[in-house]
């Protein structure tokens, strides 16, 4: 079979490997538009429960991608200037250029034709084929192309994010929320070698406003945001590669997956929040799903009806996962009232994907500290965080219902899409990675970031449920739980 596949991120490489697996004999063309050491981002966080997947379809790359990893079991939350941590999280990480380079040369050795430096830009000139596979990222040029069958629908959500990098080395998935003067800034910042973290930043539009980022250059942007996250930082900067670009997230779903002998894959098919840290590991199962749908032995049109048979239940599953993480970042002022504990619970459990109960198993430390603030606030007649989530989930599953049913309205979306397309195009390019050479620092909080006024005031939900003196001595004795167990 010949099969043409256009795009070399995770998802279109990880096929490529796969099929030729499957048969030697397909002949396979991939087109990048980058070269082989360009990318976007820094690095990614994979869940161990990814690599089991990796294991199973490709021993040769996954033993290249576990070399090139890191390890942790922690989440760590800094809110008010405290830092709760959570373990028994199994998380790696590792850049995305490294899993990338992995990838390219297993290509290469299956003989995969990975032609680097092209850009497709019309279908009537795209090498032959009996499979043409568009996996070419959120802003999809193969999407584009079949719109009208794919029925896509892209939602650009609220918060504006950047993807920059930095040599503090954050040892675990660490969730950091400053109050600034112009407003509340998160970041999600992990390692991801032995010398560099990714180091994402969301804020509203508001504060991204107030903060005046239109008018910052590169530079400026990275110094304005190194100051927000001072007490994190432990006196690194910020980097950027030669790119600064603030983004909106798009939300990506599509109708249909296939049309005729075409197919969309991970990101150009749907997107995940990058909160749950699951785009890859989608975009890489979905390649796996697909090359087992081929290994049945039906004809093209039917195996691609079977791809999306089997796929899309588990992809809509993550999807609702990913929206209500995304909806608790964006709505993360209302929950600033919240003390350290309640806060990283409500954290932990926001894409429902974790519960109490999981929480207990993976950390039971964790949660006795949250029982006993429970059992404080409760002695006081206050059930702020139950009562919380319950209105809570109600809201995010409305949000949920109503995201649903925006994938019926496609064709003033796909119009969206295509002003996205050129709004965003230059965000899939350019960073380059690789920045070497710099010792482990160490993390700490410390109080620079109390001088820091929040200029965006919580208000009264909360304040009249604000834990009481004994209910902070349970805080204050899980802090030095927290101290102790620092790695
Ligand atoms: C800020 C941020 C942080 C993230 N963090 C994580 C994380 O920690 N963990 C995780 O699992 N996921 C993460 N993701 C998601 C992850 O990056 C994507 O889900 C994943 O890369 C999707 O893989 P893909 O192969 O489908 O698409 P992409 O990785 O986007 O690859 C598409 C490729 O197609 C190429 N291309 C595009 N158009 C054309 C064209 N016309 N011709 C030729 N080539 C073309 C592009 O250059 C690119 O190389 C994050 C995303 C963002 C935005």
């Amino acid at each position: 079979m010949k099969i043409t596949i256009i795009g070399g991120g995770p998802s279109g490489l990880y096929f490529a490997i796969l099929m030729k697996k499957l048969d030697r004999t397909h002949e396979i063309t991939l087109l990048e538009r980058d070269g082989p050491n360009d990318t976007f981002g820094w690095g990614i966080v994979f869940s161990d429960q990814t690599f089991s997947y990796l294991k199973d379809n490709d021993k040769k790359s996954f033993a290249a991608i576990t070399r090139a990893c890191q390890r942790w079991d922690n989440v760590d939350v800094v809110h008010k200037n405290q830092k709760v941590i959570i373990r028994g999280n199994k998380f790696s990480g590792i850049g995305r250029l490294a899993f990338l380079n992995i990838l390219h040369k297993r290509c290469l050795d299956l003989g995969v034709d990975v032609r680097f430096e092209t850009n497709a830009t019309d279908l009537n000139e795209l090498p032959p084929y009996d499979l043409l596979v568009g996996a070419d990222g959120a802003n999809s040029f193969v999407r584009g192309a079949f719109s009208k069958e794919f029925q896509p629908s892209l939602d650009l959500r609220k918060n504006r994010y950047i993807w920059l990098g930095t040599r503090q080395l954050f040892q675990g998935l660490t969730l950091i929320f400053r109050e600034h003067e112009a407003g509340l800034f998160i970041a999600h910042a992990y390692k991801f070698n032995d010398t560099n973290s990714t180091f994402i930043v969301e804020c509203s539009e508001a504060t991204w406003r107030n903060a005046r980022f239109d008018w910052k250059s590169d530079p400026e942007t990275c110094q304005y945001l190194a100051e927000v996250f001072k007490p994190d930082l432990g006196g690194h900067t910020l980097l950027s590669n030669n790119f600064v670009r603030w983004l909106n997230f798009p939300l990506v779903k599509n109708k249909r997956w296939h049309h005729k002998n075409v197919v969309l894959l991970g990101d150009a098919l749907h997107t995940a929040h990058f909160s749950i840290g699951s785009g890859t590991k989608l975009a890489v199962e979905d390649s796996i799903a697909l090359a087992k749908c081929f290994k049945a032995g039906n004809d093209v049109e039917q195996t691609l009806a079977e791809f999306q048979r089997v796929r899309k239940p588990i992809v809509d599953e993550y999807q609702d996962a990913a929206y209500a993480s995304l909806v608790l970042f964006e709505n993360a002022q209302k929950e600033l009232h919240l003390d350290p504990i309640p806060f990283a619970y409500k954290l932990m459990t926001r894409s429902k994907k974790i519960d109490y109960e999981n929480l207990k198993q993976r950390d039971p430390e964790f949660i006795a500290a949250y029982d006993s603030w429970k059992a404080e606030a409760e002695g006081r007649g206050q059930t702020p965080e139950v009562s919380g989530q319950r209105s809570e989930g109600r809201r995010q599953k409305a949000e949920v219902r109503s995201q649903k049913a925006e994938v019926r309205s496609q064709t003033s979306e796909v119009r969206v899409q295509k002003s996205a397309v050129r709004g965003q195009k230059s965000a899939a390019r350019g960073q380059k990675s690789a920045v070497t050479g710099q010792k482990p620092a160490v993390t700490g909080q410390k109080s620079g970031a109390r001088s820091q006024k929040p200029a965006v005031r919580q208000k009264t939900p909360g304040r009249s449920q604000k834990p009481a003196v004994g209910q902070k001595t349970a805080v204050r004795s899980r802090k030095t739980e927290v101290r102790s167990r620092k790695q």
